[in-house]
Parts: structure tokens; C-alpha cells; sequence
């Protein structure tokens, strides 16, 4: 049986040449080669050794998922739909900004969460994704970038913010993120990926012996308990109270901080009294405050606030010397928003 050659660490790799007689140059040299030339510029040829070439022969398997469909939004946003082996599907979102772009990838096919706003939840949970599934995700988006813009085809942030929840699949996340962030893999830096979670406590107990150094989010849309447990059931099992100190020893630097995500819900979460209490219960912590105004689906049960009304809240959470920002929405016209992944709308939405 071949090894999944995007499942594999530098460091697998490098085991896997000791095995072989191989020097560990090779497999950076090979690493290298896979990740930052042949998947971009698939005519260049290497010059591997006679042995190096037998291992990426034998040894290896090289396949990746495929891109079966795809809608691109007025604004440039782009969804992909992306066929796994098994004949499941997941999708992942590419993001403009200015000439550079964000790839907002999946970690599971559905979730287990059931959070009460989020299309993907209503799917149910199949499976976890594998490391070279995530990798996959991204080098499929990558090379369509290459070819269909060209100008602009530079990656610059990838978030963990499609479809799942990745701390429940802590593995090959990590793993994922370590290929990310290898200078002889994708070569990303560190703070410019971001994992969210709806606050999976037992990857966040992991997470600071574990992870590599990137950057947590977490889902907080409510500071109140018996709200934030009709959100996200989760927080019955792992109550906010719990996760916050954790989650605070989570970055490393001075300038790194918590993302805290809140999802603003009409009539619901966007009280001034309740962005006061989100205000007191984070002044003194290192936190960044996103406000993401909700966005619809078939059969949503909530509704979105008007613009007026998050930036309100927005100046409310400044006046606590605490930094916000709005999520600008995009794409939210092929349903490729936050909170709105879910294959089964493939029909209504995707180009064929
Ligand atoms: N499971 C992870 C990552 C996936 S969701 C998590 O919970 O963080 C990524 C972000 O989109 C989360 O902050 C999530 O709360 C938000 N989101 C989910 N549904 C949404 C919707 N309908 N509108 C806007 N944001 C949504």
C-alpha cells in the first residue's frame, strides 16, 4: 500500500528517506519540489536520484481530491465543490482581498455541533477529513488560481472556518497546518492561519503542547449561558467558563491574541446590554472582537441585523479598549458565506 504523500510531514518524510538510505536533503528536495513547483508548474522537471525516484514511484501516492463544480460571485468570491475519493463531497471558499486572497477550508464532511445558525450542522456529521484531503483543498485552489487569474494568484491567509469543526479533528489538522506552514511545504507563516472552534475543550487542552504556532478563533456569539447553549450545544458540555482560561494561554508573542467571533443575530445577541457583558468579560485579556452579521439560508431561523446596528455594538466593544472589526460579507449570493456551506444546495447554486 502507497503512503499518502500529502498526509506526510517534513519530519515523515524524512523518516521515510532514513528507511530508504536516503540523506533528509531528499526529502526536502522532494517536499520542495511538490509543494512549491510541480503543483504550480506541472511541465518543470526534477532531477531526484535513481533511489529518490523508486520511493516517489513505489512508496508514494501522489492523488488529491478533485474540484467537480465551482460558482464565482459578482464580487470575486469562489466556491468549490470538492469530491473526495470516497465519492463525498466538501466545499472550500476562495476570498478576495485587494490583489491577494484567503482559502477558507473544511475539516470534516458536515459536523457534529448542530449549532442552531449554521447550515452546515443541519447536514449531519459522515466523517473526519484526512490531512492530505485538507492539503488537497488547498493545492486544487491554488493551481485554479494560477491558471484563471494569473495577476493576482497569490494565497496570503488560510482559516479553518468551512464546513466542521476542526479541534474534533485535531489530528490532521494539525498535520495540515504543519505541512502550511513548512518552508519547505506551502511556506505560509504561522499568524496567518487561523482555526476556529465553537470551543472544543479537549483541542484546546491539546492545542499549546501540540499545535504549531497559528492563530485561534473561537465561536463566542454569547456571553450568557443559556443563550450560548441554544446556539452552540456544545457549551452545555464544555461551559464557556471552562474554555476561556484555556484558550488565553493559547498565544504566543506579544502580539498575538484570541479572535473572539461574534455572530450577530436581530433581536436575539444584539442588545447593548449584552456587548456591554461581552465588553467587561474580555477589557482585560488579549482579544480581538469580530463581528459577523448572520447570514441567511433556506429555512434559517434567525435574522440579520442592519448595518447601523453592528456598528453600534462595534463602538460599544471599542469603548472597552478592545479591538473590532466587521466581517465584510462575501460571496453570501452563491451561498458560499460563513455558516452557509452545505453541499446538498449544489443544485441551486453551483455552475456545471
Ligand atoms: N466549527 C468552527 C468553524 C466553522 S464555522 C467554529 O464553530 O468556529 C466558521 C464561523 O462561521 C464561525 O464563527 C461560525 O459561528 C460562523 N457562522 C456559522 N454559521 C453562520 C451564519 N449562518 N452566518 C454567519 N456566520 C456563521
Amino acid at each position: 500500500m502507497k503512503m499518502p504523500f500529502y498526509a506526510l510531514s517534513l519530519e515523515d518524510l524524512v523518516n521515510l528517506a532514513k528507511a530508504h538510505k536516503l540523506p533528509p536533503q531528499t526529502s526536502r528536495h522532494m517536499f520542495n519540489w511538490y509543494y512549491k513547483k510541480k503543483n504550480i508548474f506541472p511541465c518543470v522537471l526534477h532531477n531526484f536520484s535513481f533511489e529518490a525516484q523508486r520511493v516517489e514511484k513505489e512508496l508514494l501516492d501522489f492523488s488529491l481530491p478533485a474540484i467537480s463544480s465551482l460558482a464565482e460571485s459578482e464580487d470575486r468570491t469562489v466556491k468549490f465543490l470538492i469530491t473526495l475519493a470516497d465519492g463525498e463531497r466538501v466545499e472550500a471558499v476562495l476570498i478576495p482581498f485587494q490583489k491577494k486572497y484567503t482559502v477558507c477550508l473544511s475539516s470534516q464532511v458536515g459536523c457534529l455541533m448542530k449549532c442552531s445558525f449554521c447550515f452546515t450542522g443541519e447536514q449531519g456529521f459522515k466523517r473526519h477529513l484526512k490531512t492530505e484531503e485538507i492539503i488537497g483543498q488547498f493545492i486544487q485552489i491554488q493551481r485554479w488560481l494560477k491558471e484563471k487569474r494569473p495577476d493576482d494568484h497569490k494565497i496570503l491567509n488560510v482559516v479553518f472556518m468551512g464546513q466542521g469543526e476542526p479541534l474534533h479533528n485535531f489530528d490532521a489538522v494539525k498535520k495540515a497546518c504543519e505541512i502550511l506552514i513548512c518552508q519547505w511545504g506551502l511556506s505560509l507563516a504561522g499568524h496567518k492561519i487561523t482555526v476556529s472552534t465553537a470551543g472544543y475543550l479537549p483541542g484546546l487542552l491539546r492545542w499549546k503542547q501540540e499545535m504549531p504556532d497559528v492563530n485561534v478563533a473561537l465561536s463566542l456569539h454569547s456571553v450568557i449561558p443559556e443563550k450560548r447553549d441554544s446556539l452552540i450545544p456544545l457549551n452545555r458540555k464544555y461551559p464557556l467558563a471552562e474554555i476561556l482560561p484555556v484558550l488565553e494561554q493559547i498565544p504566543q508573542g506579544e502580539k498575538r491574541f484570541v479572535t473572539y467571533e461574534y455572530l450577530v443575530l436581530k433581536d436575539f445577541n444584539d442588545s447593548e446590554d449584552e456587548i456591554h457583558q461581552l465588553g467587561s468579560l474580555l477589557k482585560d485579556k488579549k482579544a480581538f472582537i469580530n463581528l459577523i452579521p448572520f447570514n441567511p439560508y433556506p429555512g434559517s431561523r434567525y435574522q440579520r441585523p442592519g448595518d447601523d446596528r453592528i456598528f453600534r455594538l462595534k463602538e460599544i466593544i471599542e469603548s472597552y479598549g478592545l479591538p473590532a472589526t466587521v466581517r465584510t460579507t462575501k460571496g453570501h449570493k452563491i451561498l458560499a458565506a460563513c455558516g452557509q456551506l452545505n453541499h446538498q444546495t449544489e443544485k441551486e447554486v453551483y455552475l456545471t
